[in-house]
């Protein structure tokens, strides 16, 4: 019952010291050339059994051997099938520890495993064992869940760790993933935050969910990853560190490039097991988005999912390609990406609503069973489209966000700071506000407010799509590319309120 992830560990330590170890004898050696090869052997026999006394022996293996078999996370069954294709049986998985989901990570360690923790009374997830004749048909029994090399039984709350193989330093920081597997059976829900590094309300509201749970109750499984970019999540930054956007790479490829191969990973160890998927996000370049569901609602499967989030904004859009929603759909999974706030920042009513608004679906889902949590569970439909800068300059907005707004209402204002000549935008739609750009210097051009016109489930057409303003290569479209755009299958960023 030893988590996988200690013994590995300790392997990457032995690893570093030998490699420690290894320039320091080829240091000593040319030391030794230099000085004509006159080394004192006594001297250096001493130093060694000094060092032998005093640190751990390192582990003698070969220093050709692939660092990702010694260091790297658990293969996936996938992966085994296509490595292995002769190895047809399963190996038993070692049974992932109950713990509880916010015990400190140093008291994780094997030996801390029977010590009581003391934040266990605080923590919402109690473990018990299962009650012995509690259940009453032998077929309704939850089944134990296979992931990341583990065995989550049911009735157990833990902790595993995904990490993409591909690093040549065989280091790569493991991203936690929340396991929570109910007693009872039901689907798989995955939570995911934090694809773009610098958009943080996913990462709160995920934290949220999974301490709320309670796996005695649970029906099903919730996986929860707080920062699958933990990469772009160390620097702020929402691309990873070869500035290339995770979520445009999905479902990945295990011989592309970096971003491919780690979205290749996550898709293969951690989406595949997801019977639904809520993808975290937020505005992205300084815009702020209301809470919103994006979905393809041609996928009938994807609408029920929209209906189980209560009062929230519903946004029709198949998504660009290479984003996880678009890609776990195509692979089956129902997804949707659920957007709330700027990024950057944190902001309770964001978090607040979308907390809600996952709750509300596991109870929809029968994950759990709790009283409606909206007065009014019904989701609201809307086509969009964006209003622009005309000019240049620097923008101050009169509306906020989720204003409702009649036709030729002031929203904003965009002032020269050079000229100082300032220009209006006026609603052009009665509408909502969805997205707005927060006030900042703007390019002529810049998609500034995005406005909601609410219309019924079937009459949602996909939102105007336009380019990103930090891809050189695509530069704000003329209205005519735009509207050919709009009816086209669009595969380019969408601006300021993309996935
Ligand atoms: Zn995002």
């Amino acid at each position: 019952m030893i988590p996988r992830l200690s013994p590995s560990r300790h392997r990457r330590l032995l690893s570093l010291a030998l490699l420690l170890t290894a320039s320091q004898a080829w240091a000593l050696n040319n030391t030794g050339e230099v000085r004509g090869k006159t080394r004192d052997i006594a001297q250096e026999k001493a130093q060694e059994e000094e060092q032998t006394s005093a640190v751990a022996k390192a582990e003698n293996l070969k220093l050709d051997h692939p660092v990702i078999t010694e260091l790297g996370p658990p293969t996936d069954a996938a992966d085994k099938q296509q490595n292995t294709p002769a190895n047809t049986q399963e190996p038993p998985l070692p049974r992932a520890e109950n713990l509880q989901l916010d015990q400190p990570i140093g008291e994780l360690e094997p030996s801390s495993k029977e010590a009581p923790s003391k934040t266990a009374v605080n923590s919402p997830i109690q473990p018990k064992p299962p009650a012995a004749g509690t259940v009453s048909l032998e077929m309704e029994k939850a089944k134990p869940l296979r992931l990341l090399g583990a065995e989550v039984a049911p009735a157990t709350s833990t902790r595993l760790a995904w990490s993409p193989r591909q690093h040549f330093e065989g280091v790569y920081s493991p991203t936690a993933v929340l396991v929570v597997n109910g007693a009872k059976p039901g689907p798989v829900l995955c939570l995911t935050a934090a694809v773009h590094g610098d958009e943080l309300n996913g990462v709160e509201t995920v934290r949220r969910v999974m301490y709320d749970l309670d796996a005695e109750q649970l029906s099903g499984a919730v996986i929860g990853v707080p920062i699958v970019n933990l990469q772009g999540f160390h620097r702020s930054s929402r691309y990873l560190t070869d500035r290339r956007d995770l979520n445009r790479h999905f479902p990945g490829d295990p011989n592309g490039s970096s971003a491919s191969r780690i979205a290749n990973s996550f898709f293969h160890e951690v989406i595949s097991h997801c019977n639904a998927v809520v993808d975290l996000h937020t505005g992205s370049f300084y815009r702020t988005n209301l809470p919103q569901l994006r979905g393809d609602l041609s996928n009938p499967r994807i609408v029920k999912m929209t209906k189980g989030f209560g009062s929230t904004v519903v946004l029709h859009s198949a998504g660009a390609k290479g984003t996880l929603r678009r890609a776990a759909a195509e692979a089956g999974i129902p997804t949707v990406t659920l957007e709330a706030g700027a990024p950057m920042v944190l902001d309770e009513r964001s978090v607040s609503h979308s907390v809600k608004g996952i709750r509300t679906l596991l109870n929809q889902l029968g994950m759990v069973s709790k009283f409606r949590l909206w007065g009014d569970p019904e989701p609201v439909y809307y086509n969009s489209t964006w209003q622009r800068a005309s000019t240049g300059g620097i923008i101050f907005s009169e509306v906020q966000l989720g204003e409702f707004v009649s036709k030729g209402a002031l929203l904003g204002t965009v002032t020269n700071p050079i000229t100082n000549v300032r220009t209006e935008i006026r609603s052009e739609h009665n509408g909502r506000i969805l997205g707005m750009a927060l006030d900042q210097v703007v390019q002529p051009g810049f998609a500034a407010y995005h406005i909601g016109i609410q219309a019924p489930q079937e009459q949602i057409s996909q939102p105007e799509e336009v380019v990103a303003e930090d891809t050189p290569a695509q530069k704000p479209q003329s209205q005519a590319s735009k509207s050919a755009a709009k009816s086209s299958d669009n595969t380019a960023d969408l601006e300021g309120d993309e996935d």
